[in-house]
């Protein structure tokens, strides 16, 4: 920020130089291209591609791109801070239920939750929708429609409860199902689609052997056939996307599950790694150096697949972090950004309608704010169950503070730091993934490929700030 008239006269210098006084900190990355390395200013997550004999050039106070950098590098810094802590709840993740018919390996949800947890009524769900939706009135600007995403344990155990909630507040939310596919029939399914409703589903695998290795109920029955039968319902349907959780059990298969998914032609597909809030998942987590290989093998492979046959399969969780290098305020996921988007973009709805700042955290004892029915949902919000979320900053957590690409990636994710470490101020469970998916994003624009990994439209509304392409 430029420092002020006192400060310039008394303390700080001008600004004008990088990496002295008060100058902003630039640092080069080695993307493992042959012709370029980044240089980034990791506050603003302003950063440009030097070819590799031009580095001096371009640190130069004079050069085209520092003086222009230096022209806007306050306005970064508020777009920066604006996505940061600018925004204001306009989603919920709506559990109706705490129970589930499965019990996967890696889930975040307490086994005693899912077996025999409690299960909102119609009327209790009716009546949360409506709290929920004078709750937004007040704070959305109109004609802006929150979202509602129903979300597990298993929403469609609770059906004919969220049929009726989506049937009575169509008008008032825009809503999604993430469910794990295995009691969608005919019926959910037409009405689903024919309610334009969005639908996520999970599947760790192309086949049965790996998909039900980690995902089966409670007898470790698995369902792989079950919920491919929907993926070819679904066929032609533009509003779902398919989960795949990565773990030691699929990494090696990751390219043919992205084949998998582009024969079965699902939009947008997830290659999440395993969220490790709980032991079975840490159990199943595998190192990242082993991981990435195979990771970027399945990015690659999305990339040959849309050039043979011209349709893309978007892997969101990578196009997010690639967005979030291209047009940070474009990136629609809210994991990788610090703070995250729990408590602060948007809050989880238990099915006792009690307040989390994210689903992760239902089963963590310590972080539930407040209920619905009987509080204030914008004090629930301040409660310290949601600051602790809120509040946790790249710049308080080691060795983020320091990391050239802490905005690209954002240390998720604060459930994680907090059940692995007791903590809030560590890194989450991948850094070396999200390290990689950096460089590799970088290495996509140097070579003119990212629009081939973005979903369409994405650059709608986005505007370029700097556009240098001499060095
Ligand atoms: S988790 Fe790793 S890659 Fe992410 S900001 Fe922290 S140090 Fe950087
Ligand atoms: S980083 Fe973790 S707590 Fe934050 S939004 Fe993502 S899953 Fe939720």
């Amino acid at each position: 920020m430029e420092p002020n008239q006192q400060e310039k006269q008394f303390g700080y210098s001008s600004g004008r130089y990088s990496n002295t006084g008060a100058g902003p900190t630039m640092q080069f990355v080695d993307i493992g291209h042959k012709d370029y390395v980044a240089l980034i200013d990791p506050d603003t997550a302003f950063w440009s591609l030097l070819k590799k004999d031009k580095i001096a050039d371009a640190l130069d106070g004079s050069s085209a791109l520092m003086q222009e950098f230096h022209k806007k590098r306050d306005s970064f810094v508020q777009e920066i801070n604006n996505l940061r802590f600018g925004l204001k709840p306009s989603a919920v993740y709506f559990n109706p239920t705490e129970r589930c018919n499965l019990n996967c390996s890696y889930c975040y949800i307490p086994d005693d939750m899912r077996r025999s947890g409690v299960q909102m009524t119609e009327d209790q769900l009716i009546s949360a929708l409506s709290i929920l939706k004078e709750f937004f009135n007040k704070t959305l600007p109109e004609g802006r429609l929150p979202q509602i995403i129903f979300h597990g344990s298993e929403p469609m155990l609770a059906r004919d409860a969220v049929f009726a909630g989506i049937k009575k507040f169509k008008d008032d939310f825009l809503f999604g199902v993430q469910t794990n596919g295995t009691l969608l029939d005919e019926e959910s399914i037409s009405f689903l689609t024919s309610e334009g409703i969005g639908i996520g589903l999970s599947l760790d695998g192309h086949e049965a052997a790996i998909a039900n290795s980690t995902r089966k109920n409670w007898n470790g029955e698995g369902f792989f056939g079950k919920v491919t039968s929907v993926l070819e319902k679904l066929k032609g349907y533009p509003n779902y996307n398919l989960i795949c959780t990565v773990t030691m059990q699929n990494m090696a298969n990751l390219s043919n599950i992205v084949d998998f998914m582009h024969e079965l032609e699902v939009p947008i597909g997830m290659l999440n790694p395993v969220r490790c809030t709980r032991q079975g998942a840490r159990e199943i987590k595998p190192m990242d150096n082993e991981l990435w290989p195979y990771y970027s093998a399945a990015l690659d492979r999305t990339h040959d697949l849309y050039k043979k046959t011209g349709r893309k399969l978007v892997i969101a969780n990578f196009a997010n972090v690639l967005v979030s290098v291209v047009a940070p305020s474009a990136r629609r996921l809210m994991c990788d950004i610090s703070p995250c988007g729990g408590g602060r973009c948007f809050f989880a709805v238990g099915a006792k309608g009690d307040l989390f700042p994210c689903s992760e955290f239902v089963g963590v004892p310590g972080f539930n704010g407040g209920n619905l029915f009987n509080g204030d949902i914008a004090q629930i919000l301040e409660t310290d169950a949601f600051k602790t979320v809120t509040g946790r900053k790249v710049e308080n957590i080691q060795p983020c503070s320091s990391c050239a690409v802490r905005h690209f990636c954002g240390s998720p994710c604060p459930a994680e730091a907090f059940e692995i470490n007791g903590a809030m101020n560590h890194p989450g469970a991948f850094c070396e993934l999200y390290e990689e998916q950096v460089r590799y994003a970088l290495r996509l624009i140097a070579d003119g490929k990212e629009n081939d990994y973005l979903w369409d439209g994405w650059d709608d509304n986005v505007s370029t700030s700097v556009e240098i392409t001499s060095l």
